[in-house]
């Protein structure tokens, strides 16, 4: 029976990119439907609202999305659309690859790995937020909970077990936040041992960004909080060649939402020119996610055929004199 997953296209260049990704889909035969809902500035302009009602219904109904990259309007008192839906859905684990593709700038070759985040807690919390009346003194709290955390190492042991990884290093600073670090390392510990055949290692979060930009093929899953997992998946995004090829999963326990990691880039909105990559890698994930496994592999292992054989055809920013739609021509050739 053909799956219906909820369209968001999204802003700036995210129509572009998803029209380039849902041929990329059609061409694998997936069986899919897609029911296209307003969000960002389109659903401000017809709605009054960056995320209508309805969109968000569909979404529960559909418990999938594909997401464009959405902008938020500075200033105006409009809180961010991603941390609304996360909240909304409570999508508690967000999920970074980071994968080594041919000719990217990249010091490193055949990097895989992924980086689990936490995505509820910890720093990024809208209370316990304060500055003092002088101006003088700024405080911020983290939360860290015990059930918060078994929910996302257990997340990170069971993606780590379906997709055959061997190592799950969770990354803390709990020699010094000794509070919430400190148990979020400790859960990390007690989660391990339900699963004896995946290596555990801990790190603290100074070393592990040394490690990482000096010897990234250690790592497998990272599993971490959500600040320090904000800027590893970046520095993650780094090493394999930036924003463009970074898709990101956020993740609950009825929903899931897939996304690239990037923004709307309006800079190049409207020029054809957007690289649909990191939105297409969302999508393979998005397969994953629904049991298509080899259909997601055929989108990363078409991405690498392109970029090796044909690239001519990729978008100008991976060096290629291409456009959105010849790249995903390209793609819809091979995969
Ligand atoms: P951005 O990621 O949109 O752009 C940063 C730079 O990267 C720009 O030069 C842009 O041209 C380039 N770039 C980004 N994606 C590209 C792609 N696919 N192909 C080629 N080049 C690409 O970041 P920004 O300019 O800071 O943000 C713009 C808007 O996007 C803001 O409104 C922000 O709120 C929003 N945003 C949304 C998301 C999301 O929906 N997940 C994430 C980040 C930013």
């Amino acid at each position: 029976m053909s799956q219906t997953i909820a369209v968001l296209k999204g802003d700036g260049i995210g129509p572009e990119i998803m029209e380039a990704s849902l041929r990329v889909l059609d061409a694998l035969d997936c069986d899919l439907t897609y029911e296209f809902h307003d969000a960002g500035l389109a659903a401000l302009d017809k709605h009054g609202t960056l995320v209508p009602p309805e969109t968000l219904a569909a979404i529960a109904t559909h418990r999938v999305a594909l997401k464009g990259p959405l902008t938020t309007p500075i200033g105006k008192g409009f809180s961010s659309i991603n941390v609304q839906l996360r909240r909304h859905f409570e999508l508690y684990a967000n999920v970074r690859p980071a994968i080594s593709f041919p000719g990217t700038r990249s010091r490193y070759d055949n990097i895989d790995l992924i980086t689990v985040r936490e995505n509820t807690e910890g720093a990024y919390l809208a209370e316990g937020q304060s500055l003092s009346e002088d101006g003088e003194t700024a405080l911020s709290s983290i939360r860290v909970t015990r059930s918060g955390s078994e929910r996302i190492v257990r997340y990170a042991f069971e993606l780590a077990r379906q997709k055959g990884r061997q190592k799950v290093t969770a990354v803390h600073k709990a020699n010094i936040i000794k509070t919430s670090s400190g148990l979020f390392l400790e859960v990390a510990r007690e989660v391990a041992r339900d699963y004896p055949e995946i290596e555990f290692q801990e790190m603290i979060v100074d070393n592990a960004c040394m490690q990482l930009v000096m010897n990234p093929n250690q790592f497998d899953v990272i599993v971490t909080t959500n600040l320090f997992g904000d800027i590893l998946s970046d520095l993650c995004a780094g090493l394999v060649g930036g924003l463009g090829l970074a898709p990101g999963s956020n993740i609950g326990s009825e929903v899931a939402i897939f996304e690239a990691v990037h923004g709307s880039a309006p800079d190049i909105a409207g020029k054809k020119i957007a690289n649909p990559c990191a939105l297409l890698l969302a999508a393979a994930d998005m397969l994953d996610h629904l049991g298509m496994v080899e259909k997601g592999a055929k989108i990363r292992g078409g991405i690498r055929e392109v970029l090796e054989n044909d690239r001519e055809q990729v978008t100008p920013d991976m060096g290629g004199n291409g456009t959105t739609d010849t790249f995903a021509d390209a793609l819809v050739k091979v995969v």
